[in-house]
């Protein structure tokens, strides 16, 4: 029996999909959560596994969770402070070629004071993300604000730079000056799937990517990255190599999400091949619990992207094994305009109005949060330690 993910038949090329078998074998998921390291046949047949078959997953993943990282959920305040882009990415409502966009970008003040509500709220962190701009101007600007922000809360607040790939030598300023974690999602580690949905040419490499996130881990960086689920042409199989990706990689965080297309993207014309949302969600939340099972001590965000198809896809997602949730505190006006995908929840809302709510839906996922508490990867830790880089432990 072969399984793939979405519908093939809208697609002339039909050599592209990779087809692969399944054990029946395996398809009880008692066995498997049951062995101490999980190969790559185990993963598939894992995230095969129907609803019913699925809680067992759950419930072993909300265990594992329990035991390594605990039961908290670290927030980390984000600003999406500019929509300009020079990529092309091609399932991104944001790109450089959709001319439907209004760009915008937050003045430093605005920057800044997003910045200050978050270490106000107590949040402990936050994420400053945009599109990709390598210019002299930019790199300049990300560097002044990363020291406002420390200066402001008085090295307290932790900072996440997600702002695409840059040179070692722009990574190594930003990190000397006080950004410690940076989100760079892989988007797939099959080099094929990933050169299908970006551009072919130099500014769109697999290697550079890959390169990126080595620079990345060799300044020092906690390392995140990740990978989107449910995209055309993506199989069980690519998607158990991206699980195997972070475990050899030794990454410290992930943040991983459902596709969702763009009508203003050129992946939008392979809408029909896809999964339909909801198996898309189901399967986000089987890679989120197969990954806090194969690396139980790394962070892992409940990413945006889930809450756009169910209203507690976050707050299910950490029930699930992740541990990290970014409430969006980029100034409302701002926020419509920011959409990678459609049907972004919280485009009209507050901060405030984010917030309250949130709080009272992670209870209710099990978890408490973990205020006042940088939250780092404990994975990071022990990695530095093994380095004999330093021997505290994680706050
Ligand atoms: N420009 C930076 C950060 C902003 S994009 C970067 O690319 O790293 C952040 C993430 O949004 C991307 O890594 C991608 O995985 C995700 N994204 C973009 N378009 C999406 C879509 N249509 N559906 C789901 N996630 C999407
Ligand atoms: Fe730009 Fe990031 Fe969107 Fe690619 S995914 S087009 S780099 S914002």
């Amino acid at each position: 029996m072969y399984k793939k993910l979405g519908d093939d038949s809208h697609f002339s090329d039909k050599n592209i999909f990779i087809y692969f078998g399944i054990n029946q074998t395996m398809k009880n998921p008692d066995s498997i959560l049951s062995k101490n390291t999980l190969d790559k046949d185990d993963i598939i047949a894992l995230l095969e596994l129907d609803e019913k078959d699925s809680l067992k997953l759950f419930a072993k993943a909300t265990e594992v969770k329990s035991k390594s990282v605990g039961k908290i959920t670290y927030f980390r305040g984000l600003i999406e402070f500019s929509n300009h882009c020079s990529k092309n990415c091609l399932y991104c409502g944001i790109r450089a070629g959709n001319e439907h966009t209004h760009r915008y970008e937050l003045d430093d003040e605005s920057i800044l004071y997003a910045a200050q509500f978050a270490y106000d709220r107590n949040y402990a962190s936050i994420v400053l993300q945009s599109g990709e701009i390598s210019s002299t101007r930019f790199i300049d600007r990300i560097d002044n604000l990363i020291k406002k922000i420390k200066e402001l809360s008085d090295n307290k607040l932790g900072i996440t730079l997600s702002v695409g790939e840059q040179s070692y030598e722009t990574y190594k300023r930003w990190f000397d000056s006080g950004g410690h974690r940076y989100l760079l999602r892989v988007e797939s580690s099959t080099p094929e799937l990933y050169n299908r949905i970006h551009p072919q040419n130099a500014h769109h490499s697999f290697d550079v990517r890959m390169e990126a996130l080595q620079n990345l881990k060799k300044i020092g960086y906690q390392t995140g990255t990740g990978v989107m689920i449910g995209l055309p042409w993506q199989t069980t199989e690519h998607l158990a190599n991206d699980l195997l990706f972070f475990r050899e990689f030794d990454v410290d965080m992930v943040g991983m999400g459902p596709f969702i297309e763009h009508s203003e993207t050129p992946l939008y014309e392979y809408r029909n091949t896809l999964l339909p949302l909801k198996q898309r969600l189901h399967l986000a939340f089987k890679m989120i619990a197969i990954l806090r099972i194969i690396m139980p001590d790394i962070n892992i965000a409940a990413a945006t992207a889930l809450q756009a198809i169910d209203p507690m896809g976050r707050e299910k997602a950490i029930r699930y094994g992740a541990n990290v949730i970014m409430p969006n505190i980029t100034p409302t006006t701002n926020r419509k305009n920011y959409q990678l995908y459609e049907n972004k929840p919280c485009i009209d809302e507050g901060a405030d109005d984010c917030v309250s709510c949130l709080e009272k839906r992670i209870e209710m996922a099990g978890d408490s949060i973990g205020y006042g508490k940088w939250g780092d990867s404990r994975h990071f830790y022990e990695r530095m330690k093994n380095a004999g880089i330093f021997t505290s432990e994680a706050e």
